[in-house]
């Protein structure tokens, strides 16, 4: 069935970026797409034979190797044969280099930072609009001669091969990173490449996006199958149900598990949003009591994310069970909300000894429940799944929400999961929430929430002794969750949240703020 189905890369005209394993790779997709043409990485290692559709031109990325090593990647010869533009990008351009004189080698200084890009073919249409730019250097190879065939196009201070063309083809190479921003008009050397050269058509928008998608989603399922797939009241799962909602309406049911530890109000909100307000065809499981009372006496976090986990499983399968089609046809599919930096993670380039990291969190429900994958997300970058969103009708306070992980508050009540911690800890942080709302803080900040300590503090309140717990408060900045850092709240807002917490929260008698950056903390407490 699949291969009548057309990929989103043979609709839109692609731009083939081959991943060498540069911790930018994934930058250079994106860049691309921010002017509207449709990019995709795959590894160095990828067979051109295999690929199934025929790229406008082909990007080869940075990379930690060195060319002329033994084990380094090379690229499956074949790409050349395409006969569309090349672009080869620091070890990319080394490739090119290797590939057609070898003169490569190690040089007598590692070049990292800032350079100017001096552009000795004024008309060459790789360099358009451009001269004396800052370009961002970040090599220890060289080129020490012309490739054969080629010739200079662009020198620096340090590099005297800083941009090398094929003489007749349009195969180009350049020793800096036009993906980071550091190199400020790196983007119109992609735009020159990827529109001038290449031809690609700017047309990847998110309302094509959505029309070819759920073209592609109906041919996939077919006009009887059933789709099932597990909401959270989160972005990503919000957005692939409403979309294949768009795509074959009551034939998707999407199941929201109510496990105990959701955020305050969660459960009756989602009913609200997704099934009254979008008209999705959902199902609340209320599934607390099986959850909580697994949860009885485990105060380990690993253990407490496995019970949660496993569980989830199993009250999602059984719930599935009873799911009748009103077609009377079978379930079929399972809907996953993957990300494509997701996908990025397991496809990229890692070199030899790379392990390869699987969507281990639906292999089992896949497998038991013998039911095909389907993920309408997995070409999109989180912002782009935003716009998405919007696009489909989705309120822009959900759009916009904060990460919630799955474990929910039973990671955020420290120690044992018991119901009245729960609900210590919902009320808390529904207050700091509020709060950060009110103050039009909440998208300047990339997550927060209340934490519930189990320790025991003493206070006072109205001339009697208390004796009560700690609520530690946390919100911090990020744009990729791998590093953090505390969120700067004003002294006056940290004073009236504490006030409200300890005065309307019965069990807590102080408030802390947690001011540890990721690393060496993570996000989350538990
Ligand atoms: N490893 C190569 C070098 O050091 C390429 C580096 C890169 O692609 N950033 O020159």
């Amino acid at each position: 069935m699949s291969s009548t189905v057309e990929q989103v890369s043979s609709v839109f005209d692609t731009i083939l970026v081959l991943d060498f394993g540069s911790q930018y790779s994934h930058l250079i997709t994106r860049r691309l797409r921010e002017f509207n043409v449709y990019a995709e990485m795959l590894p160095c290692t990828q067979k051109i034979a295999e690929l199934g559709w025929k790229p406008a031109g082909v990007i080869l990325s940075g990379g930690p190797y060195s060319v002329y090593a033994e084990d380094a990647p090379h690229v499956d010869l074949d790409v050349f044969e395409l006969d569309v533009p090349i672009l080869g990008i620091c070890y990319g351009m080394q490739e090119l280099a290797w590939l057609n004189g070898k003169q490569v080698a190690r040089g007598e200084k590692r070049e990292y930072g800032p350079a100017t890009l001096n552009v000795e073919v004024a008309s060459s249409p790789l360099f358009k609009g451009m001269d004396h730019s800052r370009v961002w250097m970040s090599h220890g190879d060289k080129l020490h001669g012309l490739p054969t065939g080629f010739e200079v196009i662009a020198t620096s201070d340090n590099s005297p091969y800083c941009g090398v063309a094929h003489k007749e083809k349009p195969i180009y190479g350049i020793q800096f990173h036009p993906e980071v921003t550091h190199s400020t008009q790196g983007k119109t050397l992609l735009k020159n490449f990827a529109v001038d050269i290449c031809k690609a058509n700017q047309n990847w928008t998110m309302e094509n996006f959505i029309d070819t998608e759920i073209k592609r989603i109906r041919d996939l399922v077919g006009p009887t199958a059933e789709v099932i797939g597990a909401v959270s009241g989160g972005v990503d799962s919000t957005v692939a149900a409403k979309l294949m909602t768009e795509a074959i309406g009551e034939r998707f049911h999407a199941i929201l598990v109510d496990n105990g530890v959701l955020r305050l109000n969660e459960a009756a909100n989602v009913k609200k949003t997704l099934g009254e307000g979008l008209g999705i065809n959902l199902t609340v499981i209320d599934a607390a009591d099986e959850f909580l009372d697994k949860l009885k006496g485990v105060t380990d976090p690993e253990k407490k994310r496995k019970i949660i986990g496993n569980t989830f499983i199993h009250v999602f399968e059984r719930e599935a069970a009873r799911i009748q089609p009103k077609g009377g046809d079978e379930i079929e599919f399972l809907l996953q909300g993957t990300l494509y930096p997701d996908v990025i993670e397991s496809i990229s380039f890692k070199g030899p000894s790379q392990t390869i990291k699987t969507h281990h969190n639906v292999g089992g429900l896949l497998e038991d429940m013998k039911l095909k994958l389907i993920e309408p997300l997995r070409e999109l970058f989180k912002d782009e799944v935003r716009h998405l969103g919007e696009l489909l009708g989705i309120s822009h306070e959900l759009v916009w929400r904060h990460p919630f992980p799955g474990p929910g508050i039973a990671i955020r009540v420290l120690g044992e999961v018991t119901r009245e911690q729960v609900a210590i800890a919902r009320k808390a942080d529904h207050i700091y929430i509020e709060e950060i709302r009110k103050a039009g803080l909440y998208n300047k900040i990339s997550q927060a929430f209340a934490c519930l300590l189990p320790v025991k503090s003493v206070g006072v309140m109205g001339d009697q002794r208390t004796y009560e717990q700690v609520i530690a408060l946390r919100a911090i900045e990020t744009t990729d969750f791998m590093t953090a850092d505390w969120f700067p709240f004003e002294h006056e807002f940290l004073k009236k949240v504490a006030s409200r917490i300890v005065n309307e929260v019965d069990g807590v008698a102080r408030v802390t703020y947690d001011i540890t950056s990721k690393p060496p903390a993570t996000v989350e407490w538990e």
